[in-house]
């Protein structure tokens, strides 16, 4: 399917369109900061952002979420039950996702949707999802996209690509899923050939505005043990208030917590997410904890990110360069000075 052209001003009229038959999901400003939110006839979508603070992740794997539920009530048909929660998965377009968050969702679904494994909450809302991208114009002096296998226009994880082309954006349908969602949207009209070599310099010009980059070039060579026993964990966690920001933030933390919440006889299993910066988070049941102190904990976030995940699936490091940690995190650890200090061990 060849590149479509569309006047922004025609944008809200064929998301208007889609809402017909999916539920559509786009950036919107609220005291002044960026989210994902329900797309709304008047037109509430503002694509004038760098990136959302909260990664969109809580789309398909919610904070907090009912799971299960059960009733305690021995007299009662279901007694000692539990049940799944009933749930309903309408087919969901999310507009104006950026390159490196649509890629996040492809490294979390490797651990939500595998031979062994399969999360069926996260693999029905994956398959009930299309993803428009917006390519990043303007990049952030903290992302590092360009040196994690992604960049501001990386097309690999998205059903459709625009391009922001001051009056226009040029359309471009990836795979069989975009491909009819923009028929349904009847967007039609073929791209001129200035238009496109617009959309060609477009992407080259951000890429080249990309400042930060990390190494990683030696980062799977590297020896568990040697890394897990380096000397720099105490200077990187000195600061570390684990107040677990980085991880809430991050579009590839992906660790939850389940607990049961009981109301007289009635109950919930609800799943909620969790930090592997929390001391809480390794305590056994027997009182032990395996990681009672902070420089264990902030080992452990940077070595699953950049060494276990990576000897895992071997699908390159568990971070997309968003830069979100680096951006809030309130002491100013910094994931790029870290894996300089990995990749260079
Ligand atoms: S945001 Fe910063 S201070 Fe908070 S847990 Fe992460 S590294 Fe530690
Ligand atoms: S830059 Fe930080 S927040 Fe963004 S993907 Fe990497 S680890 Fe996560």
């Amino acid at each position: 399917m060849s590149d479509k052209i569309i006047k922004k001003e025609e944008l809200t009229n064929i998301l208007k369109a889609l809402k017909e038959t999916y539920e559509v999901i786009a950036p919107v400003k609220e005291n002044g900061f960026y989210s994902f939110k329900p797309f709304k006839d008047g037109g509430n979508i503002d694509l004038n952002f760098t990136n959302t603070r909260l990664s969109p992740k809580s789309l398909l794997f919610p904070q907090s979420e009912r799971i299960f539920e059960f009733n305690l009530d021995e007299k009662s048909k279901d007694g000692y039950i539990v049940k799944e929660h009933p749930k309903d998965y309408p087919p969901s377009v999310i507009v104006g996702i950026r390159p490196c968050d649509a890629k996040a969702f492809k490294l979390v679904n490797i651990n939500f949707d595998n031979p062994e494994f399969k999360d069926p909450w996260w693999v029905k809302r994956m398959e009930a999802m299309t993803f428009i991208g917006l390519g990043c114009n303007e990049p952030s002096s903290t992302c590092f996209c360009t040196s994690v296998g992604c960049g501001p226009f990386n097309e690999e994880s998205l059903d459709v690509m625009l391009f922001d082309l001051e009056e226009y954006f040029l359309v471009r349908a990836l795979t069989e899923k975009g491909e009819k969602l923009l028929k349904q949207g009847r967007v039609d009209k073929d791209v001129d050939e200035g238009l496109q070599k617009k959309a060609d310099e477009l992407r080259i010009k951000a890429e080249k505005k990309i400042s930060s980059s990390v190494p990683t070039d030696k980062l799977k060579e590297k020896k568990i043990n040697d890394l897990f026993n380096a000397p720099f964990w105490d200077d990187v966690a000195f600061a570390c208030i684990n107040c677990g920001t980085c991880t809430f933030l991050c579009p590839t933390c992906w660790c939850f917590d389940i607990q049961d919440e009981v109301t007289k006889t009635v109950g919930d299993r609800i799943r909620n997410w969790d930090s592997c910066m929390f001391p809480l988070f390794t305590l056994h049941a027997s009182g032990h904890n395996p990681r009672p102190e902070k420089v264990q904990r902030v080992r452990q976030r940077f070595m699953h990110k950049l060494n276990y995940y990576v000897d895992k699936y071997n699908t390159g490091v568990a971070c997309v360069g968003c830069g979100r940690c680096v951006k809030y995190c309130p002491v100013n650890v910094d994931i790029r000075e870290v894996f300089s200090l990995m990749n260079g061990l």
